[in-house]
């Protein structure tokens, strides 16, 4: 999901449109609903996501697609953009008041924005297309049809994904504040955990608790050693059946100390990857399990945690009860108990004195086995350490291993790779059953080698693209809004890089077709040829392996 962009072009002519009306983002706008049913989510802000803080609510559109959707409040389409992955076909709006509406995944947009789009895809050949209208091209008043409701880019089943941002900062805000939406449901505490941390900086789990339905259990955690703890909770909030995150968390004892609180209410594009310091990413790789640390890692600079309290609790021989309390955005809340008996221990001291351990506020390199990998200072969230000598790779194959897959990288790290390489080879990355994930980097020609950035640490192997992407197979099915309406899916893949474009041509026209990435199809509409047409289909892939198949038959 790319959502930020700098913009001076529109600014000018901004500056004069706020000017003229002249008011800040002090008053709360009298937004209206952006649907005309009732507001049943699917999912809510800042809920965790892979690699992301979820940045809107997804309201729910009855499974269906082609419901209208309204412009929340006064203002104008600021930017309109298409693209087969991430919001699909999405538009803004900037209100005067000083917010931005976004509205995601849409089927098609209203008759003039529509028009505009095509002309634009067709002067260009592309279906990926970005534009940002001036204030005076496409006005729109409270309650107008903008377009309507779909499935596109990355969503995995119909649905409006909104969101309102500042529009100075183009920070996400919870849009609850701004709309009108029901809940009575509390959220669900699932379960609790306490952690400590060792010599090297590393948080590690001591015991776990799960809570049933009523929370009427005595809850005790026993065992404890005299030291510092800090918890972990697994949970939700609850809304017609989707699992969301919680509005705000409470950690407090019962002489009135609070442990940890925190509240989600903006955040930064900037920091959306701090979501993998604010979860156990280690548990997430490792066990497949979403905990939430409920303390601050050193390496968590996100603004979202800008008023979070942070303290450990100190065990002593003293019992302690611990109140877990979370709430949801209508005030709903769930809060509960937890006893704490402290106990002397001898601990026995972990064996880590092999690793190379470096702190998130420096940059270190490490090796890999073609080569090493630069980490930014706060390229990461605590400490990490790892070994010298041992180059991991899986037997009898090429996939090799990146530093430790359980440590989340908060910024992109460098990969030098020190190996002669034609340059049609790119570094993919690899799941931990050695298939490949669909993630791959262009290699670029550096002073050892070749180099590339990477977003995360883990298994990769160095692969070759030679070959141009491929149409699979020729579908058809009946059109999600239009009915009886028949359209044809051309089915296509392409091997390393991934398809950069599909473009559709009839009778040597360029056609700008649905392209859906997610499901690897081309959708020729059924309203865009007649049986006599010829039609061509132009296929390259992101290393430039083009693949032209003519008249292709369709029936
Ligand atoms: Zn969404």
């Amino acid at each position: 999901m790319k959502a930020r962009h700098t913009r001076i072009y529109g600014l000018i002519l901004l500056n004069f449109w706020l000017g003229i009306r002249s008011y800040g983002q002090n008053t709360k706008p009298d937004f209206g609903s952006p649907v005309n049913i009732p507001i049943l989510l699917a999912g809510n802000f800042c809920e965790i996501r892979p690699n992301h803080f979820h940045s809107g609510i997804d309201i729910r559109t009855n499974g269906k697609e082609g419901l209208p959707i309204f412009s929340i409040g006064n203002g104008y389409v600021s930017r309109i953009k298409v693209s087969p992955t991430g919001f699909g076909r999405v538009i803004y709006i900037n209100h005067p008041e000083g917010y931005t509406s976004v509205y995601a995944h849409l089927s098609s947009f209203n008759s003039p924005i529509d028009a505009y789009v095509d002309s634009i895809q067709k002067s260009t050949e592309s279906y990926d297309m970005e534009v940002f209208p001036d204030a005076k091209q496409f006005p729109v008043t409270k309650g107008d049809t903008i377009a309507f409701s779909g499935n596109s880019g990355s969503s995995a089943s119909p649905h409006l994904h909104f969101e309102i941002r500042d529009l100075k900062s183009e920070e996400p805000l919870n849009p609850l504040a701004f709309l009108n939406y029901v809940d009575n449901k509390p959220p669900t505490i699932k379960n609790i955990r306490i952690v400590y941390k060792n010599d090297k900086n590393i948080y590690k789990v001591l015991s776990d608790l799960y809570f049933s339905d009523d929370y009427d259990d005595l809850s005790v955690i026993q065992g404890v050693d005299y030291g510092e703890y800090f918890f972990e909770l697994m949970g939700t909030d609850n809304s017609e059946d989707a699992l969301m995150n919680f509005y705000s968390i409470t950690v407090y004892t019962n002489s009135g100390d609070t442990l940890f609180f925190n509240q989600f209410d903006r955040f930064n594009f900037d920091e959306t990857r701090m979501v993998n310091s604010f979860i156990n990413y280690s548990t997430l790789v490792n066990d497949k399990e979403e905990w939430l640390r409920l303390y601050k890692l050193p390496g968590n600079s996100s603004s979202i945690f800008k008023n979070c309290i942070s303290k450990p609790l100190i065990v002593s021989e003293e019992t302690d009860t611990i109140f877990f309390k979370v709430t949801d955005y209508n005030a709903n809340s769930t809060t509960v108990k937890v006893f704490v008996h402290g106990t002397e221990i001898n601990k026995t001291e972990e064996k880590t004195d092999d690793l190379v351990c470096r702190f998130y506020n420096e940059s270190f390199s490490f090796p890999f086995k073609y080569g090493f990998v630069n980490i930014p200072a706060n390229g990461i969230d605590n400490s990490f350490c790892y070994s010298l000598t041992d180059y991991d790779t899986i037997p009898d194959t090429t996939t090799f291993l990146i530093g430790d897959p359980s440590v989340p990288l908060l910024k992109n790290a460098v990969v030098v790779i020190q190996k002669k390489l034609n340059n049609n080879f790119w570094l993919c990355e690899r799941n931990n059953k050695n298939e490949l994930t669909g993630t791959s980097y262009k290699l670029d020609s550096a002073k050892y080698g070749y180099q590339t950035i990477i977003k995360k640490m883990g298994w990769y192997s160095l692969e070759q693209d030679s070959v141009a992407p491929q149409l699979i197979k020729i579908l058809s099915e009946y059109d999600p809004i239009i009915p009886k309406q028949k359209n044809t899916l051309l089915k296509i893949s392409d091997d390393i890089s991934g398809v950069k474009k599909a473009n559709v041509f009839i009778n040597n026209k360029f056609v700008p077709c649905e392209f859906d990435l997610k499901n690897s199809i081309v959708i020729i509409k059924g309203i865009c040829f007649n049986k006599t047409d010829n039609i061509d289909l132009l296929l390259i892939d992101y290393q430039g392996n083009s693949n032209k198949l003519a008249h292709i038959k369709i029936n």
